[in-house]
């Protein structure tokens, strides 16, 4: 064997390169994608190997070794994962060390974190067997434990409720020969049968399994309520069934206590649950079961997409237009898009499904790059809601709600059923707008939306950078009717608290459900079916089936459909799409009412007379024009401080390194909510019709940026693929 000495590790430090390291004294091994402890400054910190090497730039008097190797020197991380990780590093501009450890239990992230040993279990030997056939005697706790050990095939957790000192009493035991342990064995899955698959679905289930042996991605494009959580889990049964492993990534809204039972139910096993919020102990547990092969379903948000999985055979994504799959700080990458080069580099499908598929997965669809499964047909069979679009101009208003909307709000509630109230919260860039005549800015130079900043006092096109100072009176109609589109909803709890007197109000929202157990309470309260109101945000518009809700009112959309951001009229479409798709679910036809100031606004027209795969081709010819994505590439380099003047001094600076080529540098320009935590937050925007030359020019940027001395004085990042500016 070829002697290494240095060694290439990856250390949990924002700087964009792995650090060298001399082989520990004893010389004990330390092979790729192992974790080791090292020095680093005054500190010790976890690394992992990526790679040795002959030699090293560093001079070797500089050279330090490495601590000790950890784990006994097992590699946690395979060969391939480790070559994913660095994809991602070198195409999202990343530090590798933030990258790998990021795909790392929080557990193992430091030096005392230990690789749970797998589970045991415990059987009778035969002298054990007779032990039990003889009366039970003074030894009573004994006798109880190899009673369990055959009642529940000796399942560790089955042990530990007995007695005071069960694992004493169980060494007792082993001690007098009476019971050995053994590494628990995997249970296999048990289906259970389904309902009779539509049409659609039999045939999007034809089609994916006749490809599970290689990588191909799949959209399956179907309306709420069609049944693509059905055709997941018979391509689950087919890939479990071949004993390999299952990973389902959801939204953070979407992992729910019910989807879970749903798995569990139909395939007789456990899930993997991997997300950030369960306790450290269950996630290292859950990782080592997937690292290990024994756990054969894996469902996890966001960041379960880098556990290891050494049989894996199909990932799905579910929800895939889901903003939540693109992390928005650190290591700022799309889980959808790391998710299909996971897949083809392991070979296997990928399933994307949606009820309304991004332009970017539409557009793939389109072109015939993406097997694409259509299921139009509710698999229940109930009806899809009507719309109403109410114009506010025509309509007096209590607390942003039209006294149309009230009426049939009442008129629900005699019925007794149930009523949603949506407001559109999302961060879009906030519009002014007069409640008069619907005037909303639009830039003089080029044809963009003026974004509204409001402690400043302006209006901003962020797309050529022009300002100006916000007016008093409406610049149409000379009214003092100016107002954030939008506002005036904060106070519609107690609004309608009051209206409706003696019915429950339940609000869904980031603040009220923080508290332990109140979304599961407001949940069952909404499932007993009794008329009530809920009112709330985006949480509403996900995962939940209210079969009871035949009302759906939707307050503010028209921020969303004057907004700067490009990508703000597919959100909307997708979020009415969702919220529509909340109401009547069973034997009752829904209503949906829009209100808004512009009733004849095209993209709105289009989306509810055609549908959302007309509206979704109509904003990608848009997209197309303007060289937006898909049809273009565009990356942002974000830069804050507290100083304004910093931040614009080091983007100016920036702008002007930027290397020829075919991709733009536009800015710098303020973000769209500009101050934050104390911090002025602006970017550049970088454009390009090519991805590799995007790349390839930021790549040759970067370099001087970070020798640049403003560049010290700002903490700044590049975001590839921006979802949100
Ligand atoms: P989606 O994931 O597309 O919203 P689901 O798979 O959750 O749809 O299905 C919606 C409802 O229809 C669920 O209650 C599900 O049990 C039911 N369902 C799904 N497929 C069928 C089918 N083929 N026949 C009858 N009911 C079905
Ligand atoms: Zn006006
Ligand atoms: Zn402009």
């Amino acid at each position: 064997m070829i002697h290494h000495p240095i060694i290439k590790i990856a250390l949990p430090v924002p700087l964009p390169r792995l650090y060298d390291y001399l082989q520990a004294e004893d010389g004990s091994l330390t092979p790729i994608g192992s974790r080791v402890l090292v020095p680093f400054g005054r500190r010790k910190l976890v690394g992992v190997v990526i790679g040795h090497a002959m030699k090293s730039d560093v001079p070797a008097e500089r050279l330090m070794r490495i601590v000790r190797p950890l784990d006994q020197s097992e590699p946690l991380l395979d060969p391939g994962l480790l070559e994913l990780l660095e994809w991602c590093w070198k195409y999202y501009k990343h530090a590798p060390g933030e990258v790998v450890l990021s795909a790392l239990p929080p557990v193992l992230r430091k030096a005392e974190g230990k690789l749970p040993a797998p589970p045991l279990e415990y059987f009778l030997t035969e002298s054990g067997r007779e032990r039990l056939e003889q009366p039970a005697g003074r030894q009573k706790t004994q006798f109880r434990m190899l009673e369990t050990i055959v009642s529940e095939a000796g399942v560790a957790e089955a042990l530990s409720g007995i007695g005071s000192q069960w694992r004493k009493t169980l060494a007792r035991l082993m001690e007098q020969g009476w019971v050995e342990e053994r590494a628990a064995t995997v249970k296999s899955p048990v289906f259970a049968p389904g309902p009779q698959l539509t049409k659609e679905q039999e045939n999007a289930v034809g089609k994916i399994s006749q490809d599970l042996q290689h990588f191909h991605c799949h959209l399956l494009d179907g309306i709420t309520g069609s049944g693509k959580t059905e055709v997941y889990i018979r391509l689950m049964e087919e890939v479990l069934t071949r004993n390999r492993q299952v990973l389902v990534l959801v939204p953070e809204i979407g992992l729910t206590p019910q989807l879970l039972r749903r798995f569990r139910e139909r395939l007789g096993l456990e899930p993997a649950v991997i997300h950030s919020g369960l306790s450290q102990g269950q996630r290292l547990q859950a990782w080592a079961a997937a690292r290990a092969g024994r756990a054969r379903l894996i469902v996890g948000t966001r960041s379960a997409l880098f556990t290891p999985l050494p049989r894996a055979g199909l990932i799905v994504l579910d929800e895939e237009h889901d903003a939540s799959f693109k992390q928005q700080d650190g290591f700022r990458y799309s889980a959808r898009d790391v998710a299909i080069k996971r897949a083809a580099d392991l070979n296997i499908p990928v399933v994307l499904g949606s009820a309304t598929p991004s332009l970017e997965s539409l557009s793939n669809a389109f072109a015939g790059k993406y097997a694409w499964h259509r299921l139009r047909e509710r698999a229940n069979s109930a009806s899809l809601p009507q719309w109403r679009v109410l114009d506010l101009c025509q309509q007096d208003t209590v607390h942003g709600l039209s006294v149309t909307a009230l009426e049939a709000m009442q008129e629900t509630i005699d019925r007794k059923e149930q009523v949603m109230v949506f407001l559109n919260r999302r961060g879009y860039a906030p519009v002014l707008m007069c409640q008069q005549c619907g005037w909303h800015g639009g830039c003089d130079r080029c044809d963009a939306r003026l974004t509204w900043h409001r402690s400043a006092g302006l209006l901003c096109c962020h797309h050529c950078g022009a300002q100006r100072r916000v007016p008093k009176l409406c610049p149409d109609c000379r009214a003092d009717a100016l107002m954030g589109a939008g506002e005036g909803t904060q106070q519609l709890e107690e609004a309608l608290e009051e209206r409706f007197p003696g019915i429950p109000v339940l609000r869904f929202d980031r603040d009220r459900t923080r508290g332990k157990g109140v979304m599961a309470r407001q949940l069952e309260e909404v499932m007993k079916g009794d008329p009530c109101l809920l009112v709330g945000t985006q949480m509403l518009a996900k995962g939940h089936h209210f079969p009871r809700v035949t009302l759906v009112v939707i307050v503010n959309i028209d921020q969303a459909l004057y907004s700067s951001d490009f990508r703000a009229l597919e959100r909307l479409g997708q979020m009415l799409q969702q919220v529509a798709g909340r109401a009547g679910r069973m034997d009752k036809p829904g209503t949906v009412i829009l209100q808004t100031l512009h009733p004849e606004h095209p993209a709105l027209e289009l989306l509810l007379t055609r549908g959302y795969e007309a509206y979704a081709r109509w904003l990608l010819e848009e997209r197309q024009l303007a060289g937006l994505p898909p049809s273009g590439y565009q990356a942002l380099l974000r830069a804050e401080a507290h100083k304004r003047s910093d931040v614009e001094k080091f983007l100016y600076e920036a702008i002007e390194l930027f290397p020829q080529g075919e991709a733009l540098a536009h800015g710098p320009m303020p973000a769209i909510m500009e101050r934050m935590g104390g911090r002025s937050r602006m970017y550049l925007i970088l454009i390009s019709p090519s991805r590799a030359s995007l790349h390839r020019q930021i790549d040759l940027w970067l370099p001087g940026l970070r020798k640049l001395p403003s560049s010290r004085k700002t903490r700044w990042a590049i975001d590839i693929d921006p979802q949100d500016m």
